[in-house]
């Protein structure tokens, strides 16, 4: 059964996986067995063994691979499982172009495991086009891509670029943790790879680890679910089972996130001591047309650098709602400090170089009233001007 005709947020609950066929019951059954009992000794059935098929792992990947418009998903566990397996698709001797400001933990896998493998990588600001054409080798086997960036939300033109992989042959990868398929369907764009941090706004309750990959092309999907099972990073029960509970309230809890993000990027704008506000939904945002374009949305994420790194470290020990921690996309709101978490595996003059400065600070806008948010940080912001004899207002 498909349902392409209802909306997204339909599908989120009504999709094939809406009760068990075997008990009517409304929520996916957890099956923790690891083996399956077979019947014949010619032909087995559908499942042998957990690493290789899972009825509940299938559930989310039917699930993810039906928001993503793809034809296959599958489910690891974690987002750098996911990333790491897809990179698996490449060769000894093959060539990269990758996000220049991309996720730490991808930096690392591409700078320090990747090139102990030989395969080679440059990375570019995907924004500028002629730079990713000008970086494409004639081994260039995949061009990699994560729109809106981290942490600096700049907005690549996926359309453009995957046309540019596809040129030259090249696999195009789109990390979509930021957005999720309720906002951005980077497959439909020309995309063949689309990797999930499903740890973040897929799952949205700062309670699991998990990553997702979704293909469109048959063949891909072959070569990845057998990736899938060679490595062996396959997703639990128990947390496929929350990933999957997570995703039945996504697009309410995106919505009302980013609406939040919306009034406080233009709240902090309007800050003196906020030197500067990243976020694709400012009309100012230098990619904010492509992002219209491309999205239905910019997500909860942004970034604002403060005027000094005292009034960093004051703001960042007087604000009172967030938690300030690594990750995003949860229930309640997460400040994180780039520079020292999520960005701690790219050397100091590097980050300094994509500006990434000391006084970065990333917000993922979770679910409360963002009036109240606004209020916390205005206290803040107030308590550091005095701190530091700056005047405010
Ligand atoms: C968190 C994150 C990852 C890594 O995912 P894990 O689930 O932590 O392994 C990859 N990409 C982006 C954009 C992320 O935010």
């Amino acid at each position: 059964m498909t349902n392409h005709d209802f909306s997204f947020e339909t599908k989120l609950l009504h999709n094939q996986h809406k009760f068990d066929p075997t008990t009517g019951g409304v929520s996916v059954p957890i099956q923790h067995a690891s083996t399956f009992h077979q019947t014949d000794i010619d032909t087995f059935g559908k499942y042998d063994y957990s690493r290789s098929g899972n009825p509940t792992r299938e559930a989310l990947e039917d699930i993810i691979a039906e928001l993503e418009d793809g034809t296959r998903g599958f489910a690891f566990s974690s987002g750098m499982a996911a990333i790491s397996t897809a990179f698996l698709l490449l060769s000894a001797g093959d060539h990269i172009v990758i996000s220049e400001d991309v996720y730490g933990g991808t930096f690392r896998m591409v700078t320090s495991v990747l090139t102990r493998f030989n395969i080679e990588h440059t990375f570019v600001d995907m924004t500028d086009l002629e730079s990713v054409k000008a970086a494409v080798q004639p081994n260039t086997r995949a061009i990699y891509i994560e729109t809106p960036s981290n942490p600096l939300l700049k907005v690549t033109d996926i359309k453009a670029v995957c046309d540019i992989a596809k040129k030259v042959g090249a696999l195009s990868f789109v990390d979509n943790t930021f957005l999720t398929p309720a906002l951005q369907k980077p497959l439909n764009l020309g995309a063949d790879v689309v990797l999930h941090s499903a740890t973040k706004f897929l799952s949205g309750h700062s309670d699991v680890v998990a990553g997702l990959a979704v293909v469109k092309d048959p063949e891909l999907a072959e070569r990845l679910g057998s990736l899938q099972n060679s490595f062996g990073a396959v997703l639990g029960v128990q947390d496929a089972w929350l990933v999957m509970r997570g995703l039945k309230t996504l697009s309410v809890r995106m919505e009302h996130s980013q609406k939040g993000a919306e009034k406080i990027a233009d709240y902090l704008k309007q800050q003196p001591l906020v030197k500067k506000v990243y976020y694709p939904g400012l009309t100012d945002h230098p990619q904010h047309a492509i992002q219209e374009g491309q999205a239905l949305g910019a997500g909860a994420v942004l970034s604002f650098e403060l005027e000094s790194e005292e009034i960093f470290r004051s703001f960042v020990n007087t604000v009172e709602l967030p938690v300030f921690a690594v990750s995003l996309g949860a229930v309640e709101s997460i400040l994180s400090y780039p520079a020292k978490m999520s960005h701690a595996a790219m050397p100091a003059d590097e980050r300094e170089k994509r500006g990434i400065t000391n006084s970065l600070l990333r917000l993922s806008v979770g679910l409360e009233n963002p009036d109240d948010l606004i209020k916390d940080f205005d206290a803040a912001l107030i308590k550091s001007a005095k701190a530091h004899a700056i005047p405010v207002k």
